[in-house]
């Protein structure tokens, strides 16, 4: 059943397990994470982000997420990640998302806070919960989660979701988005500052590449929403070099491919908790 943040992620955080984002570009991984979600009854969200759109446009593939969100037997939110175009998020709220991300942590403060809440302010109307980004997840490729000025504070937080109205906070406490070329430091110190100082859902964004420790830690420090892409791709780059080795086709590689993702994702969702809190 299609449902909202509100939905998964206020249980999460009181019974203290995760959800994870998993992004689904296309029908493969689609079928992956909800194949995934409903053999161990977690609730899951699916989505796309707007840099990933050159990869699977928008129009096409949001009809088939919503698709398999409204058919499938555990609670599926269809989430828009890293919205950072106004346009772009107006169109994932038109075409029925769920739940957008609205990002606009690489601008300035002010800007960011204003262009959030009037976000918040129309998709609500909508029914649609949002989420923001307070300090800034950068990539990993240029190690950004070395950068420990960039990371949240608790004060930023409370004073940002006091202002904008967002349902779920985005942080940024050492992890980066993409492949790392360290391993990353946490600082689980800071989580739990700003975990005490706010009632809203946080996002750990970054997830791919972290130990299984990471996510038992940040889970029980206070993290409901664990955002996972890189992983699933590497999955499915391992299907593709299995099937070239064992000589299969286009169809039985892809099938490969769909049982890889599917067995990464329940993996993360046995790490974060949420198996049978559907
Ligand atoms: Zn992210």
């Amino acid at each position: 059943m299609l449902v909202n943040l509100n939905d998964v992620l206020k249980q999460a955080q009181k019974e203290h397990y995760g959800v994870g984002l998993f992004n689904t570009t296309d029908s493969d991984m689609l079928e992956a994470v909800i194949a995934a979600a409903e053999e161990l009854n977690s609730p899951v969200i699916i989505g796309t982000a707007e840099v990933l759109l050159p990869y699977g446009e928008l129009k096409l593939i949001a009809p088939s997420m919503l698709a398999a969100a409204k058919r499938a037997k555990v609670p599926v939110v269809v989430h828009y990640d890293h919205g950072l175009t106004f346009d772009r998020c107006i169109e994932a709220l038109k075409l029925g998302f769920s739940s957008i991300m609205f990002d606009g942590s690489a601008g300035e403060y002010e800007e960011n806070l204003a262009k959030t809440r009037e976000m918040v302010k129309i998709a609500h109307s909508f029914g649609v919960t949002v989420e923001g980004e307070i300090g800034h997840v950068g990539q990993a490729s240029s190690e950004d989660n070395l950068l420990s000025d960039m990371y949240t504070t608790k004060e930023e937080a409370k004073a940002y979701v006091e202002a904008t109205g967002v349902d779920a906070l985005a942080i940024a406490i050492g992890t980066a988005h993409g492949v790392y070329k360290t391993k990353p430091q946490l600082n689980l110190e800071r989580l739990r500052e700003i975990r005490a100082s706010i009632d809203t859902p946080l996002v750990l964004h970054g997830g791919s590449g972290l130990s299984d420790d990471d996510f038992k830690n940040t889970v029980r420090d206070g993290i409901a929403k664990v955002n996972i892409f890189t992983d699933l791709c590497l999955a499915g780059q391992r299907a593709t070099e299995e099937g070239l080795k064992r000589g299969l086709g286009y169809l039985e590689t892809r099938n490969l491919k769909v049982e890889f993702i599917k067995e990464s994702v329940k993996n993360k969702i046995m790490l974060f908790g949420s198996a049978n809190k559907a």
